[in-house]
């Protein structure tokens, strides 16, 4: 691993499974400490006796991030247990598709409130945190999906249009407490979030074919390793937006 966190606390919601699993592998070989945040407690904390038994430091703290006192309560807690917040990966989401019409607007809540409000708590909790220490990190995972809206994904566009806009306004107003802002882009990668789709055969079935189209997939380390890298510049470089596809990936 190229780039060298050592010295670095990054918190990561999501960090059960796909894409966090795989940041908080990646980000504690490059040598940082890392607090797991996710529902699936014991997920969590079979990960961070896997990194403390690689030598590594980490701390699970169950969360639901769409519960603000619970957010706030998951950075508050990685600060105090870490003794430093240097990162914030606010990386859970959830991805529901379908049309609009005849919507369960269960979904929708759903979306919203992990996607858009769970990460906008945790940047809550974390902005004055970062301030005090003289500088931070937060990055935050949208999607291809947050530039280029798709039929019968209206609304995780939505969401993740929403974390675009929100993300380069946070990124101007913090600039000058040192608070680095990045947005990451992930096209199609293999993980557990297609498959919350199950109840949905015709998205099941689209999914399915964009797979066969695309051939080979990202997989989640390939994201984590955009992150490390995100994370491991100099404090005078901000990376802003990485968008990563997999090779073969039209839209
Ligand atoms: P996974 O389904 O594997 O992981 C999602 C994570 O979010 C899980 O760890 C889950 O943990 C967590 N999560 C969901 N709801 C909550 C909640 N209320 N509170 C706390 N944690 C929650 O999917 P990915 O790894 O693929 O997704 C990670 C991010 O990447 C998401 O934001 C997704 O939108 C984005 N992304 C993914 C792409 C892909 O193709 N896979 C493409 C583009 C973007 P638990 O259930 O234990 O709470």
């Amino acid at each position: 691993m190229p780039y060298d966190l050592s010295g670095q606390a990054i918190a990561i919601t999501g960090a059960s499974s796909g894409i966090g699993e795989a940041t908080a592998l990646a980000c504690a070989a490059a040598g940082a400490s890392v607090a797991l945040g996710a529902r699936r407690s014991e997920r969590i904390e079979e990960l961070a006796s896997r990194i403390e038994g690689d030598g590594g430091r980490a701390v699970a703290l169950e969360t639901d991030v769409a519960d603000e006192r619970r957010a706030r309560a998951f950075v508050e807690h990685a600060y105090e247990q870490l003794g430093r917040l240097d990162g914030l990966v606010n990386n859970a989401g959830v991805m529901l598709l379908g049309p609009v019409e005849g919507a369960d607007t269960n979904d929708w809540r759903r979306m919203v409130e992990v996607n858009c409000l769970g990460l906008l708590y945790c940047t809550h909790a974390a902005l004055p945190v970062m301030r005090e220490q003289g500088g931070g990190h937060v990055v935050n995972l949208s999607s291809t999906a947050g530039r280029q809206a798709r039929l019968g994904a209206a609304v995780y566009n939505l969401t993740k249009w929403g974390v675009n806009g929100f993300s380069e306004a946070l990124r101007q107003e913090a600039l000058n407490s040192n608070i680095r802002v990045t947005i990451i882009e992930p096209g199609f990668v293999e993980t557990e979030l297609q498959s919350h789709n199950v109840k949905n055969e015709m998205v099941m079935q689209a999914m399915e074919r964009a797979r066969e189209e695309i051939g080979e997939v990202l997989r989640a380390e390939d994201i984590a390793e955009a992150i490390v890298y995100a994370l491991g510049q100099p404090q005078h470089v901000c990376v802003n937006e990485m968008l990563v596809r997999p090779t073969r990936q039209r839209a």
